[in-house]
């Protein structure tokens, strides 16, 4: 059989060749199933079952560290909720049989949930995967999820629930392809902090057949299904020579021709900048300090902040940390911050929005980041979210510098900002550019829907005239202009980044090292001429070949 090519967006570096196998699907139920036994005794069927996936997850969690454990944590409190019960003893009762009912029971909550968009849509994903896992459970069937054959493979998914994503770690999977997802989801995300190459929105991948092998590079987004003896050699020597070359480079971003490009680390949590702290960085680019309380009923004091930010503080003594307040709203609720019910959230309020909605847990939050920078004497940056006027950055900047903060700057993730920036920039003292939001607002689209995911692409040019815009007004004004989003750790883009003007890169921990070598290989002015052909391009699919042309492979 002749090789075969298909496409998708390469969302995770890295190139590898195994066999593919399927994501096990859910099992399907129906009112037509035999009815069990009295509705007392298939209760406590139920909440047996419940049981044993509440204690499965808690089981997998303690396994595992960091946002993996807490999703798994978050997925066993799930397992418990008495709601899904007293949801299950209703369709019991109304006559359906067992597994049934407990199928409706989670895709009852499931839909309130999707109703709810963003966030709380996400969370729908989590439930239904209890619910399949509970259902196996009553079925006595294996369960739904990631199959274990003992062997690596490449997986593939339409899309993966967070609660799976967070077991890849502990898989044989060595490569993961969807159909759906885009550049933003979760599984592009943690497929990027486990080091997996990742292809996703690859909807061919459906039409696969035979468990053949697979040749993936997470880069290009190329998949090669039943690649030549020869075509495997050459691809695995390729990425050898990659990673010996990725493993070369070490210390500050350089271009070739020694121009400083700050490389960054992205971090959530007090756990995180522990960890991080040993990576060759130069800093944090962005400390996403509402990650830390995602969930939290009660706002945490000026103390407890104060006591947060001083730790991540003293773990990056002498390189920069990046903070920024809390980015609260839409796909990031936090319960303490009640919001109301929003049409639609994303375009509500949000980021700095919540700072005239909440305006003392703004200035708590700035006062506390400024004790942590006094008593560490760290080189502390502080910027807002969501920023989209000229006015809101002088709001934020006078607050930010009558609580005691020197470096004060804003995020350009709305295109009115990035228009803008001349006129951001005169008030502040750098800005970053979030590519997550600022393509979801470009083209309009949903950062979470993984259908329309070739919209959401940071090579979209649309998105890149803007992010030049921000380049030279920073340029103009001598002031540091970084990149934060995910875009900042695709390889390919960061020379063209650079070239757009870009100072400073912020991503993953592990997407660091491909970034570094990619910047060392090329000079300034092939960053610039990267950057005007990927702007000249029509679609990103030809602005990928044309800086292709100029870079070579990253
Ligand atoms: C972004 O929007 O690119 C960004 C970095 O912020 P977040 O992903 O946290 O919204
Ligand atoms: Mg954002």
């Amino acid at each position: 059989m002749p090789e075969q090519v298909i496409r998708g967006l390469g969302v995770s570096p890295g190139v590898v060749c195994a066999p593919w196998l399927r994501f096990g699907s859910q099992l399907e139920t129906s009112a037509k199933d035999p009815v069990g036994g009295s509705v007392a005794e298939e209760l406590a069927r139920v909440k047996e079952a419940l049981g044993s996936v509440s204690e499965e997850m808690t089981a997998r969690a303690a396994r595992v560290s960091g946002v993996a454990a807490e999703i798994l944590s978050m997925s066993a409190t799930m397992a418990r909720d008495p709601g899904i019960v007293a949801a299950a003893e209703k369709e019991l009762t109304a006559g359906m049989p067992t597994a049934h009912a407990v199928h409706l029971a989670f895709e009852s909550f499931c839909a309130k949930l999707e109703v709810l968009g963003g966030y709380m849509a996400e969370r729908a994903t989590d439930l239904r995967d209890i619910g399949g896992r509970t259902v196996a459970v009553l079925l006595g069937e294996p369960m739904p999820g990631i199959p274990e054959p003992g062997y690596p493979f490449v997986l593939i998914a339409r899309d993966l629930a967070p609660a799976d994503t967070a077991m890849l770690g502990d898989s044989d999977v060595v490569g993961l392809l969807t159909t759906e997802g885009g550049p933003t989801s979760h599984t592009a995300i943690l497929a990027k902090s486990l080091a997996l190459p990742a292809v996703v929105n690859c909807p061919d991948a459906d039409l696969l057949v035979d468990e053949v092998p697979v040749l993936l590079d997470g880069t290009t987004g190329e998949v090669v299904v039943d690649p030549s003896p020869l075509r495997q050699r050459a691809a695995l020597e390729q990425a050898a020579a990659d990673q010996a070359r990725i493993a070369a480079a070490s210390g500050p971003g350089r271009t070739a021709d020694g121009s400083p490009v700050q490389l960054l680390v992205n971090i959530g949590t007090v756990d995180d900048a522990v960890k991080a702290k040993s990576v060759d960085s130069e800093g944090v680019g962005l400390f996403r300090t509402e990650f830390m309380y995602l969930g939290k009923a009660v706002e945490p004091s000026l103390e407890q902040q104060t006591a947060s930010y001083t730790t991540v503080l003293e773990q990056f003594a002498g390189r920069r940390v990046v903070v920024r307040t809390l980015d609260a709203g839409s796909d990031k609720p936090l319960p303490f911050l009640d919001l109301g019910t929003e049409e639609n959230p994303a375009l509500g309020v949000r980021g700095l929005r919540i700072g005239t909605v909440f305006p003392e847990t703004l200035a708590t939050q700035l006062t506390a980041l400024a004790r942590a920078g006094a008593a560490t004497g760290a080189d502390l940056w502080v910027m807002a979210p969501m920023v989209a006027t000229a006015d809101e950055a002088a709001g934020f900047a006078a607050l930010a510098r009558e609580s005691g903060l020197r470096k004060v700057g804003a995020m350009i993730e709305i295109p009115a900002a990035a228009l803008r920036a001349a006129d951001l920039l005169a008030h502040l003292d750098f800005v970053s550019i979030g590519t997550n939001d600022l393509s979801q607002y470009t083209c309009a689209v949903d950062r979470m829907a993984g259908g329309l995911a070739p919209l959401l692409d940071p090579w979209q040019p649309a998105v890149l005239d803007l992010i030049a815009m921000v380049g030279a007004a920073g340029a103009a004004a001598g002031k540091s202009v970084g990149v934060c989003g995910e875009a900042a750790s695709d390889p390919t883009l960061a020379p063209v980044l650079v070239g757009l003007g870009v100072t400073s890169l912020s991503m993953s921990v592990p997407a660091l090292p491909a970034v570094r070598a990619a910047l060392a290989a090329v000079d300034m002015q092939r960053c610039q001429d990267a950057a005007d052909a990927a702007c000249a391009a029509r679609n990103p699919q030809v602005a990928r070949e044309a800086v292709a042309a100029i870079i070579g492979r990253p």
